[in-house]
């Protein structure tokens, strides 16, 4: 059995969670009959610091742009309300981008919160000096890093990070990519694909095309990928329930967005469900005061 390195426990609810080095997490209830997991707070928050981003892809659903507004990362009263071990999902646009990013990550170490950031790959093989920094100072735990072609020297560098994990989106990537990444013990995170601003009118059925090949393929993907990890769109658009008995789904499946993750866009200064909910609310200075608002949005 692989023995791994244990990053930090903490109890969330009626339950504690185990945060792993490698990403890995465990959930286990107080009382061992008890399978419901309730969150007295965010376990993960999809953190938006940015829109400011110079690839202009024509699938954006963040609709980043070259000019786009960086938000105020410091004078958040939230941030001083984060439990330890929370993890942040820092994005953008590009995070890089953003001149405040190193001292912002340097307060959440100090706070003891788990941060990853995801950058396009073209900003990953640009700005490589600057990941080696956040990774050496221990300022991030993760990166993902979005895919968007194949090439030699974009795989032989990411291979020497053993906590990225290559984002994909569903629709987008090309199949034959995925397969000449199988093997390589690379980690990968399929994402869905985004009908929204940018996204919406890009959307064709070449989109739909791609789709049904990953559809028909997931199999060979999962099995080419050390580890294959899907968000909830993406589980939503590949129907993944179909290829799990009850017990391993409910062992698999980490919960519906507003579960146990939220979002906060800090440039228009507004959190939600998510980064595609249209339904926002402006920001609180409690963590705990917004996500129980989250949790609420499907029953109100
Ligand atoms: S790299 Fe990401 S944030 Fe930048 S334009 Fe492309 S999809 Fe948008």
């Amino acid at each position: 059995m692989v023995k791994l390195n244990l990053l930090g426990t903490y109890r969330n609810g009626n339950y504690n969670v185990s945060l792993y080095f490698d990403g890995t997490k465990v959930r286990e209830t107080l009382v061992p009959e008890d399978t419901s997991f309730i969150a007295d707070f965010p376990e993960c928050i999809d953190l938006k610091i940015t829109n400011q981003c110079t690839m202009n892809c024509p699938y954006c659903h963040e609709n980043s742009t070259k000019d786009g507004l960086h938000g105020e990362l410091f004078n958040n009263e939230f941030i001083n309300t984060l439990k330890p071990y929370t993890e942040l999902a820092i994005g953008g646009g590009n995070p890089l981008s953003h001149p405040d990013l190193i001292k912002f990550l340097e307060l959440l170490k100090l706070k003891n919160i788990i941060a990853n950031i995801t950058v396009n790959q073209t900003h990953f093989m640009q700005d490589i000096l600057i990941i080696d920094k956040l990774i050496n100072e221990d300022l991030i735990k993760g990166i993902g890093v979005s895919f968007t072609s194949y090439d030699d020297n974009f795989i032989r560098l990411a291979q020497k990070y053993p906590n990225l994990v290559l984002h994909v989106i569903n629709g987008v990537v090309d199949y034959n990519d995925l397969v000449k990444m199988f093997g390589k013990d690379f980690k990968i995170l399929i994402l869905g694909y985004k009908n929204i601003r940018r996204g919406a009118d890009y959307y064709s059925q070449a989109i739909e095309g791609n789709k049904k090949i990953i559809y028909d393929n997931i199999k060979e993907i999962v099995n080419g990928f050390k580890v294959t990890s899907f968000d909830n769109l993406a589980i939503k658009q590949l129907e993944l329930r179909r290829l799990f008995t009850k017990r391993k789904w409910d062992e698999f499946y980490m919960g519906d967005d507003g579960q146990y993750t939220m979002y906060i866009d800090l440039v228009n200064r507004e959190f939600a469900k998510s980064s595609t909910s249209f339904e926002r609310y402006f920001l609180k200075d409690n963590i705990v005061e917004m996500f129980n608002l989250v949790k609420t949005l499907d029953k109100l």
